[in-house]
């Protein structure tokens, strides 16, 4: 059997690392570019400057002096201290006269007879002409211009990686400037959580207007804590937060603070912190603070003192800086139960907001936002995938989009299809199937009749969610599966609902007890995730009448001398009690299960027959196996739930 994620996200606590390394091309790349293109320039240059002078040749001054005294030119243009002198066979010198000095007086200077000047017609050009302003100006211009681009580009570019330079090597945040245009993130980017954005446009108000607040003398909130199941998009709301408001994003890991040195988290905290307040207005993001942020004073010889070093530095810091400091704190974590008050309360993270699993309208809409640059197929319905994945995360969805295309893509196509979507449901749900896993005959029918057994349960028990898919190809380490979900998206559990699935669990284990006189290992998983539900019935939710409302948590953190100390609250009497109360839970489910399997055993049989043969059964064909034997099923107006709250 296998448990809808609404329920594998109770025991699951995923760990990730934050927003992928901005990384601008190595600063050696683009040194050599410029110069190659500081190359290419002064080659253009020289190429432009040879163009407008080697039309004539070059000589010295003397020598057309004597030209002219020899009657071979005929004409002479001045333009600056260019002196070109045109001769009677139509070819051109140029020479260099001194500035200031007119020619005339250069010339004779030189000893040019004016009789002879008499036949050469002068001509004293406009220094503005094209020619000057180019030979003159370019030189200069082009390589003042392109350092000052160098520099500009080269600071820009500096600025951003000397902040995450320095970032890096002492607190390890990763900054996230506004200026990086491929990783801003925004609120289009985020799908659904229509109350956490409203929530945070505030901070996003604040952030990009801070003065208008303060001036009015409004306390913004310093803290702001993101609660929600793995996956529902926290550190991508952070992100977009900062996105949204254009200041830089220091975000670090509960995780990375704790290091093995006593004292460096504190003082990577104090980097961080600093770092920001320098970077203001900005925001800080923790993510999964509960690595850090959990309940101080538990820890027995002194394991803990770093974390509570870290998490006091924390605290230290929240409370020294001011709203006008124009930085504020989001932190996300999956475990708000288990925070130190002393984070919670009024002045630090006094700001919730909680990110629920999505619902159907946001599955579609988060569907559609992660299809937006893959090409889909025309028959692609959003909306009925939406309906199928009840408990999925934004994560679980942005998955299964990219498992469909992976899958269009396997087989060349060129579009996504629906059908990928769907064979990628069950994939992301329960990993991928291994049609290589071959079953020997005996495997065969035991695993047959193994989940026939639960889906058998599963159908006739009220409060148990319908079978979706039955099938004896493994999939991840199962055997085989059946695939139940529920009709609707539900936010609560009851107890009713806790002991049909705990039935449905046995379902596997007694039926093949019953057909076979023997049991596999193939149950065990199924036994521990039952004996833990039930567990965690009679411990935490308060469903079995002698141990009542009472809450017995396991011990948090607890450990003695290396080794965990569980249940460290209650007495030998109570722990007796609980033992006793969750072993009668289970066996009033084995009873009902039994029940089912011996009185529809006619039923059994022909679902693991048919399993055998196709090895895989979907909804239609197994609901037509159950009218055939007088069993209906369950249908979406069929089963009252409970109102919510
Ligand atoms: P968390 O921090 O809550 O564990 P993340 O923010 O890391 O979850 O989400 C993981 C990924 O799931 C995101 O990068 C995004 O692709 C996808 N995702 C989650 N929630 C949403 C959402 N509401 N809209 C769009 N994508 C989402
Ligand atoms: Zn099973
Ligand atoms: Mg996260």
């Amino acid at each position: 059997m296998v448990r809808t994620p609404q329920q594998k996200k109770q025991q699951s606590e995923r760990k990730e690392g934050g927003a992928p390394q901005g990384k601008g091309p190595n600063l050696w790349v683009q040194l050599v570019a410029a110069f190659i293109i500081f190359l290419l320039l002064s080659a253009g240059y020289s190429l432009v400057q040879q163009y407008f002078s080697q039309q004539s040749e070059s000589v010295p001054l003397s020598q057309i002096v004597s030209d002219i005294n020899a009657g071979k030119v005929t004409s002479i243009e001045v333009s600056g201290d260019t002196v070109t002198a045109t001769y009677s066979d139509k070819s051109t010198k140029t020479s260099h006269k001194e500035t200031g000095t007119p020619l005339t007086q250069t010339l004779s200077d030189y000893g040019v007879a004016s009789s002879s000047l008499a036949h050469v017609q002068m001509t004293v050009s406009d220094e503005g002409g094209l020619r000057f302003w180019a030979l003159t100006l370019i030189p200069i211009i082009v390589p003042l211009l392109f350092l000052f681009g160098l520099v500009w580009y080269l600071s820009r570019q500096m600025r951003g990686a000397g902040m995450q330079a320095f970032t890096f090597g002492r607190s390890l945040a990763r900054l996230t400037s506004p200026e990086d245009q491929n990783q801003r993130v925004t609120f289009a980017d985020v799908a659904g959580a229509r109350e956490a954005k409203e929530e945070l446009t505030e901070i996003v108000d604040f952030l990009k207007n801070p003065k208008k607040f303060i001036q009015i003398g409004a306390r913004i909130p310093k803290g702001v804590l993101l609660m929600g199941a793995p996956g529902t998009g926290k550190t991508l709301l952070a992100r977009a937060v900062a996105g949204e408001a254009g200041v830089p994003f220091f975000s670090i890991s509960g995780s990375e603070f704790v290091e093995m040195f006593v004292g460096v988290g504190a003082s990577r905290v104090r980097d961080l912190f600093t770092t920001a307040k320098r970077g203001s207005p900005a925001i800080i993001f923790l993510d999964e603070i509960d690595a850090v942020g959990r309940v101080r004073g538990t820890g027995v010889g002194g394991g803990n003192d770093e974390r509570e070093q870290t998490l006091n530095q924390i605290l230290v810091e929240m409370d020294g800086f001011e709203p006008s400091e124009k930085v504020i704190v989001m932190a996300a974590t999956n475990r708000p139960d288990v925070l130190d008050p002393a984070l919670v309360r009024p002045g630090r993270f006094d700001r919730r907001v909680v990110i629920d699993l999505p619902d159907r309208r946001d599955r579609e809409e988060i569907l559609r936002t992660h299809s937006r640059s893959k090409p889909l197929g025309p028959d692609v319905n959003f909306a009925v995938i939406a309906e199928r994945t009840p408990g999925f995360s934004g994560a679980d969805l942005a998955n299964l989009m990219n498992e469909g295309a992976i899958l269009a893509a396997r087989e060349n196509r060129k579009e996504i299809a629906q059908f990928d979507l769907i064979r990628s449901i069950e994939k992301v749900m329960l990993g991928p199937e291994r049609r290589s896993h071959v079953l020997n005959p005996k495997e065969k029918h035991i695993t047959a009749y193994h989940e026939a057994g639960h889906a058998l349960v599963a159908s006739v028990l009220e409060y148990a969610d319908p079978v979706h898919k039955v099938s004896i190809i493994s999939r991840g380490r199962a055997a085989g599966y059946t695939l139940k979900l529920p009709l609707e998206d539900k936010k609560m559990q009851s107890r009713k609902e806790f002991l049909d699935d705990i039935a449905v669990s046995l379902g596997g284990y007694i039926a093949e007890k019953t057909v076979f006189d023997d049991i596999t290992t193939g149950a065990s998983n199924d036994l521990q995730v039952l004996t833990a539900l039930a567990r965690d019935m009679v411990t935490r939710y308060g469903m079995s009448e002698k141990i009542g409302t009472m809450v017995y948590e396991p011990g948090q953190g607890r450990t003695l001398f290396g080794a965990g100390v569980e249940g460290g609250e209650q007495s030998q009497e109570t722990a007796a009690v609980i033992d006793a109360e969750v072993k009668r839970i289970i066996d009033g489910a084995y009873k009902r299960a039994d029940a089912v399997l011996k009185k529809h055993r006619k039923v059994l049989d022909a679902i693991a027959g048919k399993l055998v043969e196709v090895e895989t059964i979907e909804r239609d064909e197994f609901e037509k196996i159950l009218i055939a034997n007088g069993i209906t099923p369950k249908k979406k107006e069929g089963i009252e739930h409970a109102p919510l709250a």
